[in-house]
């Protein structure tokens, strides 16, 4: 017999589960951190046989992969879980360093999403769509290459929020770094990632389980039950289905045997 979700187990204390964790949050969080790898070491030996098999960004950058190799599933996932709302879209940013390794309009260096979404019309204006920050950013300036010499006024107007949008972004001598945005420090975390995941997932009983870790594991358990209603007293056996001959208190006889009259009313208990 069961007496707790399964799903309610393994949520978060603050959902008012045991805190345990899913495995496949475990899973998809471990399957994830290939992504960071490649993004975070692209010089290492695995992402340069990556890059030869699948382009220079292997299918990060929205371009989907066909085929059912390891790093398609793994790819295939990371945008399964992004499109469902489980991780935030922009997870993978870029932390502008001299901006030579970061894509002006593609890469996702602002906090709000990428450059060629927020301003599409202008996007498809530019003549070199895979340029960088660098490429941009001249002598503290900003610099643009139109198909055309003239914009429209839609368009200039659109360039103005992006100037707008821009103000106060400086690059420094260090290199641009990627972070994951849901971890403390922005340097990818399985624990964190995995946490993350669950709570999108996990049921959450809008309760919180109170966890002493002074007393032992098995009485904070007997505590969590007792506050969820999940103990074998008569009436909730009764409640499951199960036939009884009777739901009154073993002890006392007197009343029905409920959590509250077992712990707190039965008169004989009181006693002991
Ligand atoms: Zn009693």
């Amino acid at each position: 017999m069961h007496w707790v979700r399964w799903d309610q187990v393994i949520a978060p204390l603050e959902y008012g589960g045991l805190g345990i964790g899913g495995l496949q949050a475990f899973n998809q969080a471990l399957t994830l951190k290939w992504v960071w790898r490649f993004v975070k070491y692209p010089d290492s030996k695995w992402a340069k046989i990556i890059r030869a098999l699948y382009g220079e960004k292997a299918g990060l950058d929205g371009n989907i992969l066909r085929g059912s190799s390891v790093w398609c599933s793994i790819v295939k996932l990371f945008y399964k879980v992004k499109s469902g709302g489980v991780i935030p879209n922009n997870i993978l940013r870029v932390k502008i360093g001299n901006g030579r390794n970061t894509r002006f309009w593609v890469d996702n260096w602002k906090r709000d999403g990428t450059l060629k979404d927020k301003y599409k019309r202008i996007y498809h204006l530019k003549r070199n769509k895979n340029c960088t920050i660098a490429d941009r950013f001249v002598n503290i300036e900003w610099k643009w290459e139109w198909v055309r010499e003239h914009i429209s006024t839609r368009n200039s107007s659109m360039l103005s929020s992006l100037m707008t949008d821009l103000y106060g972004i400086a690059c420094n001598d260090d290199n641009d770094a990627w972070e994951w945005s849901i971890c403390d420090d922005g340097y990818y975390k399985v624990n964190q990632t995995r946490s993350f995941i669950d709570n999108s997932y996990l049921h959450d009983a809008k309760i919180n389980t109170r966890w002493c870790k002074l007393i032992p594991r098995k009485v904070n358990i007997f505590a969590w039950r007792v506050m969820l209603n999940r103990l074998p007293t008569h009436l909730n056996l009764s409640t499951m289905g199960m036939v009884l001959d009777h739901l009154s208190c073993v002890l006392c006889g007197c009343h029905s045997e409920s959590i509250s009259h077992v712990l707190f009313e039965c008169p004989i208990a009181q006693e002991l």
